[in-house]
């Protein structure tokens, strides 16, 4: 499947950084990793720090898949709000996943500082109604996550326009959010786990996968084979080819870029993230090189041709979309690029072993939340395989 089209701002930004090695011959570690984006660099990292044997095989370039297309902001948000996500899967749970995603922002700030990767930026996120009958669900996200000990302020139409410029009935503004660059932060990890050991190996397809009861054995398109104890599916949106049930629905997204200099304007100087409870909903952040990046516009999607052929479209949409929101600030786009991603039921990832297929680990970060999913499955499966018990494995596993 195309994953991605048009002009992702990471892929000119940072071109081809690194190269890696295809496979080219026969190899053995105890844990595969199927897949060298953002999700496929968490794992390998983690592993590598906990000092197992791993290796990375990914059949495109590194982070030629989704995560080239991201455009990474970081939320403990979770695509559903906490509100709804109650009625779910329950209170208790809907809170500890909104806590795990807040942590992992944290810890996602802490790795980033290890490794030296300094396209990061700790902000705030700002949830605004996107009209006025969102108020009463504003007040009640608000009310929630208040209760719960998040650390948020509700703002009216007055402090709103005062904090970050735009003009809106309500909005929740929360200490906790973050920004980066997916594709430099996944070349960033994997370049760290190779230093300690892990093989990474882009341009090899993997087309045949058997699972057995004392490990994994695959095979490559061009006839190599890797054998281990465990295979990691840190595949994206192409997992779904291997699970027998469905658990997604991808939509077609787009997303643009501006020129330099927009984000220093004034309203941006508060720094944050920006979303609002339109279905699909908008959001936007800035760059590291004073730029602005707004997505949304979502679609059903069906094929990469439908969702590519309304790109255009979908440009004009969101450079309108930002215009409506800060009338007054000169602002032309420069790039933009359409993907895939998926939502689930409840808005939470899918993450742990696939009873049907033994010794997998699926490390599923589907939804607006993918990377912060990609740190917990990161998190889960280091803590399998170190055979120490992980709270969050139930709440996020296939028999949910
Ligand atoms: C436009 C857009 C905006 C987004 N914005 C955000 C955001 O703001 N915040 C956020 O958290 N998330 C966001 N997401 C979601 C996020 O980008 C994804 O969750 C994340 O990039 C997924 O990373 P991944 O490593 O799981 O998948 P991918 O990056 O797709 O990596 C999977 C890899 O597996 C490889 N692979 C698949 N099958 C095989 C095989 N058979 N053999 C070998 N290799 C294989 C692929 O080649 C691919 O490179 C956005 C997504 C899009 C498209």
């Amino acid at each position: 499947m195309d994953l991605s089209s048009g002009l992702p701002f990471w892929l000119i930004k940072n071109g081809l950084p690194f190269d890696y090695q295809s496979l080219q011959k026969d190899a053995h570690a105890d844990v595969i990793i199927l897949g060298g984006g953002i999700s496929g660099a968490l794992a390998a990292w983690h592993l590598a720090v906990a000092g197992v044997s791993c290796m990375v095989i990914d059949r495109r370039t590194i982070g030629l898949g989704s995560t080239c297309a991201s455009t990474a902001l970081l939320q403990y948000e979770i695509d559903t709000p906490l509100h709804e996500l109650q009625n779910k899967v329950g209170l208790q749970n809907a809170v500890k996943a909104y806590k795990l995603c807040s942590e992992a922002i944290d810890s996602l700030t802490a790795i980033a500082k290890k490794i030296k990767f300094t396209d990061f930026e700790k902000l705030d996120s700002l949830y605004y109604a996107a009209g006025n009958r969102d108020v009463p669900f504003i007040e009640r996200e608000y009310a929630i996550r208040a209760q719960h000990g998040f650390e948020v302020s509700l703002l009216d139409e007055g402090l709103l326009n005062q904090y970050a410029g735009i003009t809106a009935p309500a909005a929740i503004l929360s200490q906790q959010g973050a920004q980066t660059n997916a594709y430099m932060f996944a070349h960033s990890l994997l370049q760290a786990a190779m230093k300690k050991g892990v093989a990474v190996y882009d341009r090899s397809a993997v087309q045949k996968i058997v699972h057995h009861k004392s490990g994994v054995k695959l095979t490559t398109e061009k006839g190599f084979t890797l054998t281990g104890k465990m295979l990691v599916y840190a595949n994206g949106y192409e997992a779904v080819n291997y699970i027998n049930q469905k658990i997604v629905d991808l939509h077609s997204t787009y997303a643009l870029c501006s020129e330099q200099g927009n984000a220093d304007d004034a309203p941006f100087q508060n720094k944050f993230v920006l979303w609002n409870t339109a279905d699909p909903y908008l959001y936007m952040r800035t760059t590291s090189d004073h730029r602005i990046l707004v997505g949304g516009r979502d679609e059903k999607f069906y094929n990469p041709t439908r969702r590519d052929k309304l790109l255009p479209k979908k440009t004009s949409q969101l450079s309108r979309d930002f215009k409506k929101l800060y009338p007054d600030m000169d602002f032309k786009e420069e790039f933009s690029w359409c993907g895939t991603f998926g939502a689930t039921k409840d808005g939470l990832p899918y993450i742990g072993n696939y009873k049907k297929l033994p010794n997998s680990f699926f490390a599923l970060g589907f939804g607006g939340n993918g990377i912060t999913f990609s740190l917990i499955a990161a998190e889960i499966l280091k803590d399998t395989i170190m055979g120490k018990k992980n709270n969050s494995y139930d709440l996020f596993s296939f028999d949910r």
